[in-house]
């Protein structure tokens, strides 16, 4: 893949110098920047035809940023090269910060001629991130192909795969290309559905164009994920909303939706706060999944705001119980109503009896914890009568629904409540 590189610098003489460098095959302007281009690159002419790159430049940094944020929605950039001073519009610091608040795993090179600030100090003001270079002006044509080859070749193939990932995935959320289905969650004692995980789908034409966990990953490592759960947690309120004439069990929500730890900041609560009250659904009606990673626990912060979305009456429910980085502690430090025992312990009956034996003591203890028991991937009646016994309240899997459309499952919520509604007449 050729190198994406984009140069921010007031000075057009040097942004000549880099497409001289960079893209050889081009003519530059030539004329009366020879003389800066050879104080600041030696002898430009030494570039190699394999230091080929698609460059893109600008000589002010607000305009830089409006190209960048412009041109990362068709393809991520490899480099940015930025100018520290650039007068009379935003400087380089300005300009990086901009940068990465859109996209805060960019590389950035600033390029800078005056000692105004030490690396220490642009990495005090700039964070500490292994994302950024200094590299000081005059500089010569080996030091800018260098730090381009490197910083590709650094990247791994699934880095740059990921980015291009990232990059498309935010475009399907700014132009509204995401969708969500809704897998049924159904009560043991009763067998009726009592309300629906919303899950997110990325597809064109009903074919994925990549899977949840891969894009969700994605998302949490290049800063969409709250995009993304912002849409996702306004489908959840308006299907609650459409489900709510029919809403019984008032102990558990009609709709849950996947909350990652990443997205848990103060905005959060105030987002589903102005959801309920706009849609008029009750606070309790909607539910949210934390996913389990790891030592939640201890994070003072996120529990913090779990208990801030409890208090503010939302059903909180322990996503993934039992893999990944589980912690105990989880249970008792952080106040969850439900716990949802992640599915690969269900999957293993029933033949392992390990399986077994852990989900029968989990059924057990969570009921002595007096929270909601809910197990995941019920794929058939045998496993479905185990975990039954085992005490488990509420159970999710392919043996009762794959995750399923929006209309759909309105149309069944309701078939069921009028079977169970005949059934307790
Ligand atoms: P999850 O929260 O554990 O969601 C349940 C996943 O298990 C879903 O996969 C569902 O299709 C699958 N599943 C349900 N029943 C069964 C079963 O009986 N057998 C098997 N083999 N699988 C079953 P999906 O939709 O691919 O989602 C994968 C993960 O992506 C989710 O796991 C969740 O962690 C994440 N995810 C999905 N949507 C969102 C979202 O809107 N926000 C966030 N933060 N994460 C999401
Ligand atoms: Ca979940
Ligand atoms: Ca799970």
């Amino acid at each position: 893949m050729i190198p994406r590189v984009l140069a921010i610098d007031d000075n057009s003489g040097i942004l000549n110098d880099f497409r001289k460098i960079l893209m050889p095959s081009c003519n530059a302007d030539s004329g009366d920047l020879e003389d800066i281009e050879g104080a600041l690159f030696g002898s430009v002419t030494a570039a190699q035809p394999s230091s080929h790159c698609d460059l893109f430049t600008a000589t002010q940094g607000e305009q830089g940023f409006e190209l960048f944020n412009k041109e990362r929605l068709i393809q991520a950039f490899d480099v940015v090269f930025v100018d520290m001073r650039m007068p009379p519009g935003w400087d380089g610091l300005r300009t990086i910060r901009e940068i990465w608040n859109v996209e805060p795993n960019q590389f950035i090179v600033l390029c800078s001629a005056y000692s105004d600030y030490s690396f220490a100090e642009l990495r005090a003001v700039l964070g500490n991130t292994p994302n950024f270079l200094i590299l000081n002006k005059p500089f010569a044509v080996d030091e800018v192909l260098q730090i381009i080859t490197s910083v590709v070749e650094r990247e791994s193939d699934q880095t740059r795969s990921d980015k291009h990932m990232a990059a498309d995935l935010r475009v399907a959320i700014e132009d509204g290309q995401l969708s969500t289905m809704f897998q049924p969650l159904i009560d043991l004692a009763t067998g009726a559905t009592v309300g629906f995980e919303t899950l997110c789908r990325w597809e064109i034409c009903n074919k994925p164009i990549a899977y949840p966990d891969q894009f969700i990953d994605v998302a949490e490592r290049y800063g969409l994920i709250r995009e993304l759960g912002a849409f996702v947690i306004s489908e959840a309120a308006a299907m609650a909303k459409e489900l709510l004439p029919g809403w019984q069990n008032k102990n558990f929500p009609l709709v849950t939706v996947n909350v990652s730890p990443k997205q848990l900041d103060s905005s959060i609560v105030d987002l589903l706060n102005s959801l309920t009250a706009k849609t008029g659904i009750p606070v309790g009606a909607l539910g949210i999944e934390i996913t389990e990673s790891g030592d939640i626990a201890s994070d003072s912060m996120c529990v913090g705001i779990i208990r801030d979305i409890q208090a503010a009456g939302f059903h909180i429910l322990l996503d993934d119980f039992g893999t990944g980085h589980s912690c105990l502690a989880n249970l008792y430090k952080v106040p969850f109503d439900t716990v949802k025992l992640d599915r690969e312990f269900c999957m293993g009956l029933p033949q392992c009896e390990s399986a077994a034996l852990l989900l029968q003591a989990f059924g057990k203890l969570l009921t002595q914890l007096g929270k909601t028991a809910l197990v995941e991937g019920v794929e058939t009646s045998e496993q479905e009568s185990m975990v039954r016994s085992y005490g488990y309240n509420i159970a999710q899997g392919f043996y009762y629904s794959r995750p399923i459309r929006r209309q759909i499952a309105i149309e069944r919520f309701f078939d069921d409540k009028n079977r169970s509604d005949s059934r307790a007449a």
